[in-house]
This record gives C-alpha cells, sequence and structure tokens, in this order.
C-alpha cells in the first residue's frame, strides 16, 4: 500500500475541494475491503448522501471523513433523523477516516470503524440552527468517536506505518459476532466493551465493571437492571471468544 497521493487529474476552485478529490482517488486506488478482502473499493457516483465507496463482492459501503489535523472524540455528521433511521437499516456505511498530509502529499493514518459500532449512544443530536440561519431549524448530528471501544478502530496505516493485510482482515473478523445483533443488543455490546477499554487493562474484575453502573444508567435510563445487564455482556463476550472468564469475579481479554 502507498501512501504518497497520485497527481491530481484536474484543478479544483478551493483547497478543500482539491484535498477531496485527491483522498477520495487514494482510497479508489489504494483500499481493500476490510470486511471481504476484495481488492478494491469503487467510488459512488457524486453526491450520493451517505455513502461515498462500495465494495462490488460484498455490498459493504464507505463513506469518507478526511482532514489534515488528528481526529478528535467528536465528528460532525449529517442530519441526525437520517444517521439514526440508517443504523436500523442494513445498508449503514462503515466509517473511513484518513488523516492526510498536503506537504508531504501523502496519507498518515487511515483507520475504519465498521458500521456494527454505529449504535444510538455514539450518536449525538445537535442543536438546531439557530432561526437566522440559512437552513433554520435543520438538526446535525455528532459521532462520538471517542466512545467507540478500541475492537472498533481498525487502521490500515497508523501515522505512517502501514498494517499487514490479513492483521487488518482478522481484527476485523474478531467482531464479526456483532453484526448478527439487533441495534438494541450491539449498543449494550459496544458500550460495555467501551468501558472495560478505559480500565486500560487485560485482566480486570466484574467489581470495575461495575464502577461504570452510573455512566451506563445515564445512558439507558429506563433501565433498572444495569449489573445484570452487564453481567450478560460480559457472558456474550466470552461465548464470542472476546475475553474469558478467570473464575472469581475475574477476566481477561482475548487478544
Ligand atoms: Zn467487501
Amino acid at each position: 500500500m502507498k501512501l504518497g497521493f497520485s497527481e491530481p487529474q484536474r484543478t479544483f476552485n478551493s483547497g478543500s475541494q482539491t484535498a477531496r478529490s485527491i483522498t477520495e482517488s487514494w482510497v479508489a486506488e489504494s483500499m481493500f475491503c476490510p470486511n471481504c478482502g476484495n481488492a478494491r473499493l469503487h467510488q459512488f457516483p457524486a453526491n450520493r448522501p451517505v455513502a461515498d465507496f462500495y465494495c462490488a463482492n460484498c455490498n459493504d459501503q464507505y463513506e469518507l471523513k478526511s482532514q489534515k489535523k488528528e481526529f478528535g472524540k467528536k465528528l460532525a455528521n449529517g442530519a441526525y433523523e437520517t444517521k439514526i433511521q440508517r443504523l436500523q437499516s442494513d445498508t449503514s456505511p462503515n466509517l473511513i477516516l484518513l488523516k492526510y498530509s498536503l506537504d508531504a502529499a501523502e496519507v498518515r493514518s487511515v483507520c475504519v470503524i465498521p458500521r456494527r459500532f454505529f449504535v444510538p449512544s455514539i450518536v449525538e443530536k445537535r442543536k438546531p440552527l439557530a432561526a437566522k440561519a440559512r437552513r433554520a431549524g435543520w438538526v446535525g448530528s455528532n459521532i462520538l468517536i471517542g466512545n467507540v471501544p478500541s475492537a472498533g478502530r481498525i487502521y490500515f496505516i497508523q501515522e505512517g506505518v502501514v498494517v499487514p493485510k490479513e492483521d487488518i482482515l482478522s481484527q476485523w473478523r474478531k467482531t464479526a459476532f456483532l453484526d448478527e445483533q439487533p441495534p438494541a443488543a450491539r449498543g449494550w455490546l459496544a458500550d460495555v466493551m467501551s468501558c472495560i477499554d478505559q480500565l486500560e487493562a487485560t485482566e480486570f474484575s466484574l467489581e470495575q465493571v461495575y464502577g461504570f453502573e452510573r455512566y451506563l444508567r445515564s445512558i439507558y435510563p429506563e433501565n433498572n437492571n444495569i449489573r445484570p445487564k452487564i453481567r450478560q455482556q460480559l457472558q456474550f463476550l466470552r461465548d464470542n471468544g472476546y475475553l474469558e472468564f478467570r473464575g472469581n469475579g475475574n477476566y481477561r481479554l482475548i487478544r
């Protein structure tokens, strides 16, 4: 996988249009489909509302976000209602986060978040646009990238270092068990996975995960059984090879 950009095929009026065009070309030339391993991704005709690329083999779709600076904890996304509706559908896109350097004319980092991690708790509703705005009342969304568990951040390139294709495919498959779950169940699983990440340890105890009870209650205010819910997620994650039980309320992540 080469990092450098190809020469732009045409010139654009604005710097952001140029950057958009060269990063799109880079994806079309360089990226494979992490879902099925197919050698390339195809670009949709311009101005599709929610996706930019698709895989002709497995039909997965991809949305590309590219920028010069580091991706923060939040990423502005499209209309809130559209995003939430799309989460419920099978065609919700995977998200490609691409960081580039125009000076070096190359890609610095590429990370793909599989669509299985797009659950309601990571989509934040923004305030409606003010009455004076051109699109007054329009409600946008933010994707809370910071809440996506680390297992849901699959790097192709990390600060200039290319990850081997086999590693990318195996990382992708590792959480494929989430695909069969309905959105509400995926939400709970992804949220508990994200809590476990915050412990920053391979081994941890049930008590430590209970430490997130208040946080989880803030996401699921109607649920009065947070602790049993936590145990249920841990059991499911164990059954799917994500972690193992060590006895006496202790767990270990399987890397
Ligand atoms: Zn594919």
